[in-house]
């Protein structure tokens, strides 16, 4: 016998509260189709998504901009790999050039690829941050 959905019967649907593939409770249905259910976690009602198309939805929720946090990793390896300057722990108080590479305490390890009166941008494994240091 053909399983039927139909409200009130249990669902598994992705929930974009939760952000994860929960149990849910059929609200409404449009035709055979399951259009809003409910998220038996959290209570919000939403469109009905199949546990399946979280598979695609997931990935670029792991991350808010996973694809820019990507894109800064590659150059961050590109620019460490290209670096010629010395490695040494991150300091105000130093004076870099750029090519050298930091080690911060914090964000890892940096190259620096621009300098400024007394600051300088460090490229990080996850995005570039702008570092005072005694340069200028
Ligand atoms: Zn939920």
């Amino acid at each position: 016998m053909l399983e039927k959905n139909s409200p009130g019967q249990n669902i598994d649907s992705y929930c974009g509260k939760c952000k994860l593939n929960l149990d849910h409770t059929i609200m409404t249905m449009e035709g055979e189709t399951v259009a809003k259910v409910r998220c038996k976690t959290c209570g919000s009602s939403h469109k009905f998504k199949s546990p399946l198309d979280a598979q695609k939805i997931r990935k670029p929720r792991a991350k808010k901009g996973a694809g820019e946090a990507a894109t800064a990793e590659i150059i961050w390896a590109a620019g460490l790999a290209e670096a010629k300057g010395k490695e040494r722990d991150y300091s105000m108080a130093s004076r870099y050039r750029v090519g050298d590479i930091v080690n911060h305490q914090t964000f890892g390890k940096g190259v620096v690829v621009k300098l400024y009166a007394n600051k300088c941008d460090m490229l990080f494994k996850d995005r570039e941050r702008l570092m005072a240091s005694t340069n200028g």
